[in-house]
């Protein structure tokens, strides 16, 4: 569990009880962990859907938002790039 997973599990926790204590939570506080949550989900690897091989190399189907991505797209800087353009962390490793 990264320390982004921990800090989103212990707000959760805080929230929900705060919630059960009080009942008063601001829906605007309850979206903002939706919102992190998401976040921390984006920011976590995931492998890509149905892999297939093309001439430009392998590409995907994003496991967030199912756009498709390619293994060898590269940043400004000519680096590869493994996250997708709706901010997703690619894992293209066969572990
Ligand atoms: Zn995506």
């Amino acid at each position: 569990m990264s320390k982004y997973d921990e800090a989103l599990k212990i707000l959760i926790e805080e929230v929900d009880e705060a919630n059960c204590e009080y009942g008063n939570i601001r829906p605007s506080a309850l979206k903002s962990v939706r919102d992190i949550e998401e976040l921390v989900k984006r920011a976590t690897p995931m492998k890509p859907l149905g892999i297939s091989i093309t001439h430009e190399g392998r590409c995907a189907n994003c496991p967030s938002c199912n756009k498709l991505v390619h293994e060898q797209t590269k940043d400004a800087y000519n680096r590869p790039l493994h996250v997708c353009h709706c901010g997703q962390l690619i894992d293209w490793s066969d572990k």
